[in-house]
């Protein structure tokens, strides 16, 4: 199959040499120039569980510099990224091409759509994960899964030669038929465990061993269940519960400070409009009240102007 990766970044790029080393066709498509200028001259770098597996040769390109014909997109950029790459890479879609979409957060369908017809849209949610430690290297651990599902649940002939490539790149993937509560249950551990590691600025273990973090926990949870609800979205209260502490061992996420401290700490803009911001707006379409995640919404903005303040 050939394959457009938009967003070659921690996620992109490991799905991508997976594709790639399967026998697919992978174009690497980003916007950071140092990344594609590292990933053109030397290779992706790839160090998996802490070996260096050595580097692998996919080329890179800008959005605007992708030609030829492409089966499928698979999207990894940030959520605040998503119309932008969206806007660049539509002009070299042609009228087949699938697109796939992974980020994290609420709201990423309604971008895609602007851009591509529903027919060809399928969304998803990964348990994979992924880093960079630097432009051209990627540094990741562990391995994960993906739930899928065609945004109308629309079924064509593509959907086998979909979950076939996936499969083969090991990348263990299923069709759902809802995977909607699944993105956000995900959503619901992301807007806990995203926001309160950044502004307490702690990891995930250091959170969990606050004594009163269930209370912390509930402050947001009950606001995404009562918005989920007028959404038609059952949110599972001890679904999510169990997954946020199943995270706080050391063998588990504990060691790890969330995505979104880490754009924090580098200086970057942060997906918490996909996040808490996006329950908030939900919340004001129907008439419910989220104090909490709007307060952490403007918290959060507050760290990204704080880091613009003093980056300037
Ligand atoms: P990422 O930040 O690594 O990459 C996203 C984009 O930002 C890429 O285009 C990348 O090249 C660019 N970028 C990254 N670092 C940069 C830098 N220092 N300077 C300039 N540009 C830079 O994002 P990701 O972690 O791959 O996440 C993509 C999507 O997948 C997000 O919605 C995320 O929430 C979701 N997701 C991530 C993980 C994970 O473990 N990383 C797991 C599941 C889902």
């Amino acid at each position: 199959m050939k394959i457009l990766i938009a967003g070659s970044g921690a996620m992109g790029a490991r799905f991508g040499y997976l594709l790639k080393e399967s026998g697919n066709d992978v174009l690497f498509v980003d916007t950071w120039q140092d990344h594609i200028d590292a990933i053109n001259k030397n290779g992706l770098q790839r160090i998996i569980d802490g070996v260096d597996i050595g580097p692998i040769h996919i080329p890179a390109v800008k959005p605007e510099d992708v030609v030829g014909h492409y089966d499928l997109v698979l999207l990894f950029v940030k959520s605040l990224q998503l119309d932008d790459m969206m806007q660049r890479i539509t002009p070299s879609l042609s009228e087949d091409s699938r697109v796939l979409c992974l980020l994290n957060g609420l709201g990423n369908i309604e971008i895609v759509e602007k851009y591509v017809s529903r027919d060809r849209i399928y969304l998803g949610m990964t348990l994979w994960s992924s880093g960079l430690k630097g432009p051209g290297v990627l540094n990741a651990v562990g391995s994960g899964s993906i739930e899928m599902q065609q945004v109308n649940n629309l079924e064509s002939d593509f959907d086998a030669k979909l979950l076939t490539t996936l499969n083969d790149a090991g990348l263990n993937a299923a069709y759902s038929k809802d995977v909607i509560q699944s993105i956000w249950h995900k959503v619901s551990l992301n807007c806990v465990l995203n926001t309160y590691c950044t502004l307490i600025d702690c990891n995930i273990g250091e959170y969990g061993a606050y004594e009163k973090h269930q209370e912390l926990t509930d402050l947001i949870l009950n606001e995404i269940i009562a918005v989920g609800k007028k959404e038609g979205i059952e949110v599972i209260y001890d679904i999510v519960a169990n997954n946020i502490k199943g995270v706080f061992s050391p063998e588990k996420a504990g060691g790890h400070y969330p995505s979104l401290y880490q754009d924090i700490a580098s200086g970057r803009r942060t997906e918490i409009d996909a996040l808490n911001g996006a329950i908030v707006k939900l919340g004001e379409k129907h008439g419910v009240e989220t104090p909490v995640c709007k307060a952490i919404t403007l918290m959060i903005h507050s760290k990204e102007n704080v880091n613009d303040l003093r980056n300037n």
